[in-house]
């Protein structure tokens, strides 16, 4: 039998193997794929002293060129391994080709969006009255901290790691155990990028306990987040002593909101998308179908029929259109969700559901379900389930869906489909939502911002306002000391 990969940390430049030992799992089958180290403190605090010293020895910080020319070689260089990152996505994270492709397939023109802000995002100067002169410039924050989770760690890891970069931090970076042999290769990737000084990336798999030491940290100023809604709580509690910087992308509870005039083929298609993307966990999954009366009816059914005709399998066949969801563990909490829905009341257009059938019943498998409810106040609408179940609320007219959509604390995302020119830009305007897709579902792009309302987030990733995060302003004023003559 051939020998498993080991999954290492990759600090200092030096591959490390210690922490805790444990084996990763393929979540379509249950089978071992590799053996993994879990780092504690003891590792965080080495990524840390790493990024400390290189942010203090190395040409890094003052360096913008350096650093352009570094966030293109690196985007080359996950560009060549495409195949291989789909790969392991598939094997590790349970993503069908077709899903890990989308996930890998952002992420050079991401690193390149952020190599070019290296050398643009540089401060103003200007003289505002007589014989002053004032320079603005933007200088890097330090150490980052970043903490990604399993979801789409490849994505969503460069989000935070390419803009700190570009700023001139350095980086400790956390990436979850249930992606740690994905992890290694986005480190062994990196580190065969020439000019990369070492010490300036740091990447180790860990958990809580690793996440909280670089929380807790006094040498990162800087914390980029992106996970639950909790943990962003519990975050942003640890970091107050040390009043830390904080980007927090957090949870969501996307509404896909239909009006009667919209094109319900296309919305269906939509909709069966946005719920079946990374087989719903995903922080936009389109979890909640909010649709007017007179549409109802039919595109209810519609969207049953399709999410029934989904093929729900492995990454390793071509035919599945639909992979597990990250472990056994969360199909029973999804599961013992949708029973509680069902308990409260919630009508059942369709009850998918674990799969229990051989060889799936060996995975994390979940069917698409499909409830419908009256209640806005019901856990299934309130809370993320991140899984492949949709809930749906009618409505009768436009401000009764803005309500109706704004009726969560989540505000990450939200979709509005409808033939009307005005409509749409109207509630688009009124709903409490970072960002806003119109006949769309998950269009994103390097240069708008995308972030949360309320609690799914703080600060902004992409866009100009990336590099906020991970920059101090510092103002510099010349005075001069003879009058011009
Ligand atoms: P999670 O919050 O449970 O964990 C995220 C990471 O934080 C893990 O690596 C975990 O070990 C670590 N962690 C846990 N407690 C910590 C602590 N006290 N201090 C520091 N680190 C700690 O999230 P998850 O279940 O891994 O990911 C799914 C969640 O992420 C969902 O809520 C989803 O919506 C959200 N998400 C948001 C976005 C976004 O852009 N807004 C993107 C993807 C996922």
């Amino acid at each position: 039998m051939a020998e498993l990969p080991v999954a290492a940390h990759w600090i200092g430049g030096e591959w490390v193997r210690s922490g805790t030992e444990g084996d990763s799992i393929d979540p379509a089958t249950g089978a071992v794929i590799g053996r993994r180290f879990v780092a504690g403190r003891d590792e965080a605090e080495q990524a840390i002293v790493a990024a400390a010293k290189a942010f203090e020895q190395t040409p890094w910080r003052n360096d913008r060129d350096l650093r352009a020319r570094v966030l293109s070689w690196i985007a080359d260089a996950i560009e060549a391994r495409t195949d291989d990152l789909v790969a392991i996505l598939g094997l590790e994270n349970g993503k069908v080709a077709a899903h890990a492709k989308v996930e890998v397939g952002i992420v050079p023109d991401c690193l390149r969006f952020n190599a070019a802000l290296a050398l643009t995002e540089f401060g103003r100067a200007a003289s505002a009255k007589p014989g002053a002169l004032s320079l603005v410039v933007r200088q890097p924050a330090g150490v980052a901290g970043i903490i990604a989770p399993w979801n789409s760690p490849v994505a969503l890891v460069i989000r935070s790691l390419a803009p700190a970069l570009a700023a001139g931090c350095t980086a400790a970076v956390m990436l979850p155990f249930q992606t740690a042999q994905t992890n290694a290769l986005i480190a062994e990737i990196i580190a065969g990028v020439e000019g990369l000084p070492k010490g300036v990336v740091n990447i180790f798999t860990g958990g809580h306990e690793a996440g909280d030491a670089l929380v807790r940290s006094p040498r990162v100023p800087v914390i980029s987040f992106t996970g639950s809604t909790a943990t962003g709580r519990a975050i942003s509690v640890n970091a107050a002593p040390r009043l830390k910087r904080l980007g927090l992308e957090l949870g969501g509870k996307t509404p896909m909101i239909v009006f009667n005039d919209a094109d319900l083929e296309a919305t269906a298609s939509g909709i069966v998308l946005a719920l079946t993307v990374f087989a719903g966990q995903f922080c936009m999954t389109g979890s909640r179908l909010l649709v007017q009366q007179g549409a109802a009816d039919r595109l209810i059914a519609e969207v049953a029929r399709r999410l029934e005709a989904v093929r729900v399998g492995p990454a390793a066949d071509p035919a599945s259109e639909m992979g597990p969801l990250i472990d056994k563990p969360s199909v029973e909490r999804v599961e013992k969700m949708v029973a509680a829905a069902i308990g409260f009341g919630a009508r059942v257009h369709l009850r998918g559901g674990p799969a229990t059938e051989p060889p799936l019943d060996k995975g994390a498998f979940f069917r698409p379900t499909l409830l419908e409810v009256t209640d806005s106040s019901l856990d299934i609408v309130q809370e993320e389930v991140f899984g492949p179940v949709l809930v749906v609320q009618r409505f009768a007219d436009e401000d009764e869906a803005i309500r109706l959509a704004n009726a969560t604390e989540y505000g990450l995302s939200a979709s509005v489909w409808s033939r009307d020119v005005d409509r749409p830009l109207r509630v688009a305007l009124a709903l409490e939502s970072g960002t806003v897709w119109i006949n769309a579902w998950a269009a994103m792009a390097d240069q708008f911002e995308e972030g949360g309302f309320k609690q799914s987030g703080q600060g902004r990733m992409r866009g100009l306002a990336v590099i906020d995060d991970f920059i101090e302003y510092k103002h510099i004023a010349l005075m001069a000391t003879r009058p011009a003559n």
